[in-house]
């Protein structure tokens, strides 16, 4: 991840049950903790949402650093957003309010 990535987190962050889509490749990929970290909707597995975030980020208290615990492994969903793409920076503009949220320049 970089380290405007560590600084912000925002892509992890949603309230949506069905937010990140997992896969039965990533489901696979991740592993002994899909079952703690994915939940289904009928029949469509998603990562499970823990405090508003995805339930695989760690939330470092101090300077907040926001790191994916299976970044290796993460969903093929999080591997197509990549830093300063469009769909970082709508993601970027749609949670500008979110509390705790650090200021990161992706220019
Ligand atoms: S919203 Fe963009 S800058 Fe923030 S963590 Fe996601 S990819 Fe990185
Ligand atoms: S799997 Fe990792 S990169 Fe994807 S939303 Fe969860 S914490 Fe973020």
């Amino acid at each position: 991840m970089s380290d405007d990535c560590l600084a912000c987190g925002v892509c992890c962050f949603s309230t949506l049950e069905s937010y990140v889509p997992v896969s039965g490749d990533d489901y696979e990929r991740i592993g002994e903790e899909a079952a703690r970290l994915v939940h289904f909707v009928g029949n469509k597995a998603f990562m499970h949402l823990f405090e508003g975030h995805c339930a695989a980020l760690d939330v470092r208290a101090g300077p907040r650093r926001y790191s994916c615990s299976i970044y290796e492994r993460r969903p093929e969903t999080c591997r197509e957003l990549s830093q300063g793409s469009r769909a970082c920076l709508g993601e970027l503009e749609a949670k500008s309010l979110r509390p705790g949220r650090a200021l990161v320049c992706v220019a």
